[in-house]
Formats: structure tokens, sequence, C-alpha cells
């Protein structure tokens, strides 16, 4: 039997999510952090997993965790915290949440791929709002077409990715008050750009706030985590599955938690690194750059796809975005010598 006469046409359409192979390369394609942690850390890290109890499943709504959270990242009193197996997760039950017949889900273009995936993946109408030619945020444009659209949900990444940019807090704000549903603030990249929408909270029934440890150097344990109201967050727990954080994700989120500023100063490295590099970037012929409040430049160059294989044979991963971005790479920032070996390669490459 084939699978085409059964599989809904919108799952048919879709491309699958690559990941491209980068054992033995300098890896800058995935926005992670480059620094492993201390060993000493390692160490003690493995202590405490040791003591987790495998044979039992784990808490299903973490109460410990959630409230660390809240606590170490600031979550204004009277929000609550939803986990997630990775933002991807939450963005897949908020979605599959609000998805009625006929609802849109909106979100300036280019962005994350996962809100548009996530409309196809629960049946939602996705209507992308292109960024200026710049990618800087047309608010009025964006406004105006919600006026349209009647949006259920609106998926801002603040930073965006994969640009970089920033949008000016006072066109966040215009978005939430004037959007006719759910507005989910994606900060995926916050310890980069120091920004946060946190804090606006209390003032806005219509907006919750979604971030990850992934980019502050845990991708690997898969931990997303969702700030807002009780009622929201009531709705979209009863979507999640019960058992989406594990225990082992619990135990080595919540020992870094307590450590906090280890992480906290590597991504202060992050940021040091983030200006030198951008500034080779910039004076390198051939290369037009973004800037960037990330820990990732968006770079343009003649030809991405011969860009892309001319690093690859150098062993350098970044990722090419063409054709969805015209000859665009996007690179993550990496150690200083990570980032000195891809500034050579491209100089090779170019
Ligand atoms: N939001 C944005 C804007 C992202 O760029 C990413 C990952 N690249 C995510 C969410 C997902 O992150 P994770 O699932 O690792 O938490």
């Amino acid at each position: 039997m084939s699978p085409e006469r059964l599989v809904r046409p919108e799952i048919l359409a879709l491309d699958a999510y690559a990941v491209a192979e980068a054992s033995g390369m300098v890896k800058l394609d995935a926005m992670e952090n480059p620094y492993p942690l201390p060993p000493a850390l390692r160490r003690e890290l493995a202590e405490r997993l040791a003591a987790v109890e495998l044979n039992r499943y784990p808490e299903p709504n973490p109460v410990a965790l959630r409230r660390l959270i809240a606590q170490r990242m600031r979550v204004p009193a009277g929000m609550d915290v939803l986990l997630g197996n990775g933002s991807d997760d939450l963005i897949q039950i908020i979605t599959l949440a609000l998805a009625k017949p006929g609802a849109a889900l909106m979100y300036p273009s280019p962005t994350f791929v996962m809100y548009s995936m996530n409309a196809a993946f629960s049946g939602m109408r996705a209507v992308p709002v292109a960024l200026r030619e710049d990618f800087s945020f047309d608010a009025e444009a964006f406004v105006a077409r919600m006026r349209e659209v009647q949006p259920a949900l609106v998926f801002l990444a603040y930073p965006n990715n994969p640009t970089g940019v920033l949008y000016p807090e006072a066109d966040i704000e215009r978005v939430i008050a004037a959007a006719p549903g759910l507005v989910v603030l994606d900060e995926a990249y916050h310890v980069f750009a120091g920004r946060t929408a946190m804090h606006h909270l209390p003032r806005f029934a219509n907006l919750v706030v979604l971030r990850t440890v992934s980019k502050l150097g845990l991708a690997g344990i898969r931990l997303g985590y969702l700030a807002g109201r009780r009622e929201w967050l009531d709705q979209f727990n009863k979507v999640r599955q019960v058992y989406n954080v594990n225990a082992l994700t619990v135990a080595a989120a919540t020992f870094m938690l307590e450590r906090l500023e280890v992480l906290e100063a590597q991504a202060a490295d992050i940021r040091a690194q983030r200006a030198r590099l951008g500034s080779a970037l910039a004076a390198l012929p051939g290369v037009t750059l973004f800037p960037s409040e990330a820990n990732f430049f968006l770079v343009r160059v003649a030809d991405a796809a011969a860009t892309h294989e001319a690093l690859k044979r150098q062993g350098v991963l970044v990722r090419n975005l063409h054709p969805g971005l015209r000859n665009c790479l996007r690179v993550t920032v990496g150690t200083a010598e990570e980032n000195r070996i891809l500034l050579d390669a491209l100089k090779e490459a170019l």
C-alpha cells in the first residue's frame, strides 16, 4: 500500500528537517554553545545523574525544577512555567491546542522553520508576513495583516532566527496589544540579546514567553520552558505528553541551574567573540554581514552553495539557507580558535 494515498497532503508536501553529518568538523551550523562543561563539574554532574532512579517514571510536571526556573529566570510573580522536550515540543503543544479548523498562525518571515512546519502538522493556516529587505520588522504592515487575518496564534522570535535581528521593544508591544489571539514571544537567544519581554507578562493577558536552555549550553538535554498565565498553561498541559521531560534531563537541568553563573559566563564570552567575529566578517571582501543580537550571523555571499561546499571541504560546517534565503549562510559564533578557522576557510572559499 502506498503511504501517499493515506498521508495528509500537508505532510507529503513537507521536506524532512535535515541535520548535516558533523563528526570531525568545526561545527558552526546549529547555534550551540561551543564550550563543554569544566571537568570537575562534569564529574559532580555524573554523580548526580547516577542517583537518578531510572526504573521509575519521571515526575510528570516537575514542581521543584519549575520553581527553580521561575526564580533563576525572573519569571514575574503570579506566572507559571510549563516544561517541554526542548522548545520545539512546546511550539508543537501550543499549535495543537489552538488549531481550530480554519485558525491562522502568523509570523514574520523569514523566521524559525518550526512555526510553519507545526502549522502544517496541526492543520493551521500559516500566514507569513515578509520582513523588510534588511530583515527589520515592519510592525505597521504586520498589525494591518493581523486585522485582516485575525490569527489565533502569532510567533515572534526575539531575536529572530536566522537573521539575528532583535525587533524594537515598542514594535513588540504594539503587536501584542493589537493581536486578536495569543502571542508567543520566542526568546531562544535571549542570553545573547540582553533583552526580554518576561516583564510584560503581567500586562498582557495574550502573551506567553518561550525559552530554551539549548543555546545556553545544554542543547543535549532537551529542555524548553514556557512562562505565562496559569489559564493558558493549564490548557497546554493537557496536550503535553505526560512524561515529555525525562528524569535525567530534570536532574541535569536542576544541577546546572543551581550553577547558572557557569553558563552565563560562557554566554558573556560568546558575546565578546561575536563582536570580534562580526568585525572580521564585515571586513571580508565578498561578504555582506547582517548585524546580530544572537549567537550567530547571517551572511550573504555571491554563491552560497559553492561557499558552503568549499567550507565543508576545509572541515567547517555552517548552514546553507539558500534557496529560501538567497545566497545566505548562517554561521554560529564559536570559540576564538573555531572562529579563526572559519575566517581562514572563508578567505580560501570566496
Ligand atoms: N526557537 C528558535 C527561534 C530557535 O532558533 C530554536 C532552535 N534553533 C528553537 C526555538 C528550538 O530550540 P530547542 O528545541 O533546542 O529548545
